[in-house]
């Protein structure tokens, strides 16, 4: 198993969890991070401490096409491993719903 990041993180990107990962495995996208499932050893300590309750372990039902999201992109984007602010309109942002359709990015964040 792995965790996985989930619709809530686009346009939140609180990056808490960057800082708690013990084997450096979030990527940044433009608009939202992704895990390497397989840099992933299921440690389980990012999960409590995204804001957003974006985090999952993808042992969760219905969560294959985000397992796949996270594997593509945590191979295109860079390496984030140094929390910086969130956008500044996350708190109206955090919660909607379908941000996926609405404003996933593909492109590459600017990572460490
Ligand atoms: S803490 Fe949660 S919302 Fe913030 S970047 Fe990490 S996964 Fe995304
Ligand atoms: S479960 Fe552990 S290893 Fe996996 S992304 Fe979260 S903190 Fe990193």
């Amino acid at each position: 198993m792995t965790y996985v990041v989930t619709d809530n993180c686009i346009r939140c990107k609180y990056m808490d969890c960057v800082e708690v990962c013990p084997v450096d495995c979030f990527y940044e996208g433009e608009n939202m991070l992704v895990i390497n499932p397989d840099e992933c050893i299921d440690c389980g300590v990012c999960e409590p401490e995204c804001p957003a309750e974006a985090i999952k372990p993808d042992t969760e039902p219905g969560l294959d096409s985000w397992l796949q999201l996270n594997t593509e992109y945590s191979a295109k984007w860079p390496n984030v491993t140094i929390k910086r602010d969130p956008p500044e309109d996350v708190k109206e942002r955090d919660g909607e719903p379908g941000k996926l359709e609405k404003y996933f990015s593909p492109e590459p964040g600017q990572g460490d």
